[in-house]
């Protein structure tokens, strides 16, 4: 592994710090501990800590001996130096004395005596960073350290990789009891340089930032050396897989659909997945043995708050027997769930604590012939699982490799997923009325698709704005965040809309919420129009609906899960203005087509409405339009927009939220509602 310290590095962080008046130990901890948060073979969301013992001073202006050491929620690529609370050291030194303590006052203990009280609270191994007595302690979940310590003799392997250079902590769980521990083996040899702590990591210490972190860098490349030495196979023997591999587009809804968790009453927890793959990937999840190794559990128990104890391992997808592959996914999600209770059951009945099981579906599948997929309520949560996909297969096959991966129990995993301790490094994600769902926005760059796109995703939605203009389709995601993509669409042409489908899957694993709202309106005295403006209109104002419509419907099936289809039709639909026939006919078809849709596929749990919309300034209804319509009728032009029953202007924003109204309105299908500010000729009757 790469050493990345440089003295120019570590200079400048001094210098950057001391302008705002934040001393030389303080810095340099913040630059090493961004050395090692960098690197996801070492420290992986949230996986690794550092600490150092320095003065500070407090409210009143006492000097105190701190510890400032990593703070919960800070990701220590990123760290700064807030992030690495000031915690008096003498207190935590006293506390050792107990014979035991409660995690209620372990946090207490620590956050009592925090010099800022507004600090986050200090790392759950706070104390064990207190009782070593070094300057400089790192601490990290290095997967080649890990290969080595999940082994039957790990102790073994240990001494004979770093010989008496690192002392040997056998795995407890974190808490007031590891620190004792550990404390113990250092005392007992204070010569070491470092600690491996079995089935958990490794922590290296020394008086100064730099040597601290050499040693870290120098224990992992042993390890990595020792591994490459010792390797007994590259790769796996391989299953055969299908002679025709299903394209992932198709597989990966199938997946998705499979692994959200049922809430009854046609309701759903839904997950968007983060695919990845590689030559090394393919070669781990295609082994003949991968129901063997691959379910043993995981590297480091911290992984467990996200990945439970591991994947779900599907199927390989013959694309010749896609009906045949939904039904094992399924069955494989199933008894993935089921496994999981029973777990649970089982563990939770060991002691007396009253715990509540988690959901029981898979957060990483494992598809052979694919690759990985990390599922999470967030695009950012489903990234999280599939970068531990990733380390997680390396470390695996690294051990298998040496000698065979053996984890720690899922007795003691249980113990550490459902700490209290451990799970308050979740708490605080937000939970919004569409989190999980991916909506996709036809004419997502015009005033209503934009407009719509930004309230779904203000609800939770990762949403695919397609518009004919990519690039300003583009420019609305990017202004939504990363939670938003956008696709070129001509909503006409089938291989386009199919083309925008295959990116929203790519991007988030399926669809659950199809917003078809691009529109354009043609004009024309009814008895003399063109037969091909008729039709071209109809191309967008009807078929267009109907692509969108279809395709979605695949998705839909494919997932399981039911699914949303909500079309922009118009007020000209139900009551027809003079030579608007062109506009008006084929929306008045897309009405129906929204009930048809309601009608036929109810009963797979989609649900399908309109909204009739009238006078929203737009590119439909531009400002030259309002007024020459305006003058027209000899009044002003906000007149002119104000003019419905209720005196005010209808916009953009008011028809998304009926958009957004009908998709969170669970037994509503069949639906059109108007928004128009109240025109009693166009009422529905
Ligand atoms: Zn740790």
């Amino acid at each position: 592994m790469k050493n990345l310290w440089t003295d120019e590095g570590a200079r400048q962080a001094v210098k950057t710090h001391a302008e705002n008046g934040i001393g030389e130990d303080l810095a340099l901890r913040v630059y090493t501990t961004r050395l090692l948060g960098g690197e996801p073979r070492l420290v992986l969301h949230g996986g690794g800590n550092t600490s150092v013992k320095t003065m500070a001073t407090d409210m009143v202006g006492d000097s105190h001996q701190v510890l400032c050491v990593k703070g919960s929620g800070w990701d220590m690529a990123v760290i700064e130096a807030p992030g690495l609370p000031a915690v008096k050291l003498d207190p935590l030194l006293k506390a050792r004395k107990f014979e035991r303590l409660s995690d209620e006052d372990m946090v207490n203990l620590q956050r009592a005596n925090l010099i800022d009280p507004s600090s986050p609270n200090p790392s759950v191994e706070t104390l064990l960073h207190a009782y070593l007595p070094h300057k400089f302690i790192d601490h990290s979940h290095s997967s080649a350290i890990l290969a080595l310590v999940n082994q039957d003799n790990s102790e073994v392997i240990c001494r004979q990789v770093f010989g008496g250079r690192l002392g040997f902590v056998p795995y407890i769980m974190p808490g007031f009891d590891l620190a004792k521990l550990a404390a113990e083996v250092y005392e007992a040899d204070p010569t070491v340089e470092g600690l491996i702590l079995d089935k958990h990591g490794i922590f290296t210490f020394a008086e100064d930032a730099r040597t601290a972190y050499d040693r870290m860098i120098g224990a992992v490349s042993e390890a990595e050396n020792y591994i490459d030495a010792n390797r007994r196979f590259t790769s796996f023997t391989q299953i055969s897989l299908p002679a025709k591999i299903a394209d992932l587009s198709d597989v990966f809804p199938i997946v998705r659909g499979a692994v959200a968790a049922q809430l009854g009453g046609g309701r759903f927890t839904r997950f968007v997945g983060d695919f990845r793959t590689s030559p090394d990937i393919l070669d781990f999840v295609g082994g003949a043995d991968i129901h063997d190794y691959g379910t043993r559990g995981v590297y480091t128990p911290d992984l467990s708050i996200r990945i439970k104890y591991g994947p779900v391992i599907l199927p390989p997808a013959d694309g010749d027997d896609m009906d045949g592959y939904a039904v094992a996914v399924k069955t494989a999600v199933a008894d993935y769930a089921a496994g999981y209770a029973n777990y649970f059951e089982t563990n939770n009945n060991n002691d007396d604590i009253d715990r509540v099981m988690l959901d029981p579906m898979p957060r990483l599948a494992l598809l052979p012939g694919h690759g990985l997929i990390g599922f999470g309520r967030t695009a950012k949560d489903a990234a999280v699982c599939a970068d531990i996909g990733e380390i997680w297969v390396e470390a695996v096959r690294d051990a298998e490799a040496i000698g065979r991966f053996a984890p720690l129990s899922h007795a003691e995993l249980f113990k550490l997923e459902y700490w209290s301790l451990e799970q308050a490094k979740l708490a605080g994600a937000k939970t919004l009325p569409l989190s999980g769902q991916v909506a996709l926005v036809t004419g997502g760059a015009g005033a209503i698709g934009a407009e719509t796109a930004k309230i779904f995703a203000q609800n939770g939605a990762h949403v695919v704005v397609a518009d004919l203009d990519g690039e300003a389709a583009n420019k609305i995601a990017e202004a939504i965040g990363a939670t938003a993509i956008g696709v070129d669409c001509d909503v006409t042409d089938q291989a386009a809309v199919a083309a925008a489908f295959k990116s929203a899957v790519q991007a988030f694993g399926g669809v659950d919420i199809v917003i078809s709202n691009a529109g354009a309106a043609w004009q024309g005295e009814i008895g003399t129009l063109d037969d091909a403006v008729l039709r071209r209109s109809f191309e967008l104002n009807f078929f267009a609906h109907q692509n969108v419509a279809q395709q979605a419907v695949a998705i839909y099936k494919a997932q399981g899960t039911g699914g949303v289809l909500l079309f922009n039709t118009s007020k000209q639909a139900i009551n027809p203005g003079a030579n608007f026939g062109a506009y008006g006919l084929p929306k008045a078809a897309t009405l129906f087509l929204s009930r048809q849709y309601a009608l036929e596929y109810g009963a797979i749990g989609v649900r399908a409405n309109a909204v009739n919309a009238d006078r929203i300034r737009s590119g439909l209804l531009d400002d030259d339009m309002i007024a020459s319509r305006a003058a027209a009728r000899g009044v002003s032009t906000d007149d002119y927009m104000a003019g419905n029953l209720l005196k005010q202007e209808v916009t953009a924003r008011h028809v998304a939220e009926a958009f957004l109204a009908q998709a969170l309105a669970e037994r509503t299908t069949g639906n059109v509602a108007t928004v128009d500010g109240g025109n009693i000729a166009a009422i529905l009757r």
